[in-house]
């Protein structure tokens, strides 16, 4: 079972897929096969992370035929620029083993050289006429950026990925992705942003919110489980991380339950407004500076 999500150029994709962000390089191989053993068909990978090679040794081990399987990549903030960003593709391919990708979206605005930002936009455009992927999008773009995009550049995005849990929603992002037919993807989609350790201590995990484990048990299924269930109801993708093998397949495992409208509403409620990532609007020079090496 899976659900299908058809973007707005004719494309589908399926609306759940693994996430590898901090997935070790020697942990990511494991983690493909393991999701693509449990029928995910959508892989979320960045050159930032640096794990594509090993995205492609499991997508290959796995036996399951690359036509068959959603791969989606991020070009970094450094490869910014029309020739640049062409030339990330050539990287990105080198490291997967591949020869198309399926969704190639830029990784964040970057707002100390947002003309660099449409440049390499305006690359994936014409990586999309090229034919060398089947869809073109970004990431972290909040609503003026998608208007400074979009009176700058001819096609829409496909999708905006963008950190969206429960505790922060984003409704003026899902409203204006939704006004120009962008398909709202969520990272952190069961808020691993709220919890994963080292990123400060004062947070508190989405995972152990009293109302999410109340609808969880009335269900017989985990937290993770019911956020997924939430985003898929509402039209979203969500890239849910794990490298164990376990919660990857329990991750997927969101097709035999339906959450009721009372409950998507108690879970919409616990929107806190307040971001756990980067602002997107605030430069990062020592990380945008972060060099993708060659394949
Ligand atoms: P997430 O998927 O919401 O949560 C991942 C965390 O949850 C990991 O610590 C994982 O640990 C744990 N976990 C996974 N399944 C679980 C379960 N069933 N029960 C309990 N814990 C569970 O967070 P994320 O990794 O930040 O986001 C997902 C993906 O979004 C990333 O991997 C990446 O592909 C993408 N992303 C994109 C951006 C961007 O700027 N575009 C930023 C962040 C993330 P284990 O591995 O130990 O299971």
């Amino acid at each position: 079972m899976t659900i299908e999500l058809t973007l707005n150029n004719g494309v589908t994709m399926p609306a759940l897929g693994l996430g590898v962000f901090q997935s070790a390089p020697e942990d990511t191989t494991a983690a493909v096969q393991s999701a693509l053993a449990a029928g995910y068909r959508h892989i979320d990978t960045a050159a930032a992370y640096g794990n594509e090679r090993e995205v492609g040794e499991g997508l290959r081990a796995s036996g399951v035929g690359r036509s068959e399987v959603f791969i989606e990549t991020k070009v970094w903030v450094s490869d910014y620029g029309y020739e640049q960003t062409l030339h990330a593709w050539d990287k990105a391919m080198g490291k997967l083993g591949v020869d198309y990708l399926d969704l190639f979206i830029l990784h964040q605005p970057a707002p100390d050289r947002f003309d660099q930002t449409i440049a390499a936009y305006k690359a994936l455009e014409k990586l999309l006429d090229d034919g060398k992927v089947r869809a073109i999008g970004v990431s972290n773009f909040m609503p003026h950026h998608l208007k400074e995009l979009l009176v700058a550049t001819d096609i829409v995005p496909a999708v905006n990925q963008v950190e969206l849990h429960p505790y922060f929603t984003q409704p003026d992002v899902q409203a204006a992705n939704a006004e120009h037919g962008i398909l709202t993807q969520a990272w952190s989609p069961i808020g691993g942003i709220t919890f994963y350790p080292g990123w400060g201590e004062e947070r508190r995990n989405v995972m152990e919110d009293p109302a999410i484990v109340a609808i969880a048990q009335a269900h017989g299924k985990t937290p993770a489980q019911v956020m997924i269930r939430w985003h898929l109801q509402q039209g979203r993708s969500a890239i849910p991380k794990s490298t164990n093998p376990d919660r990857i397949a329990a991750n997927f495992d969101v097709f035999d339950f339906e959450l009721g409208d009372t409950e998507l509403g108690v879970i919409d409620a616990l929107d806190r407004g307040v971001r756990n990532g980067p602002d997107p609007d605030v430069a990062r020079p020592e990380r945008f500076a972060m060099v993708i090496p060659e394949a």
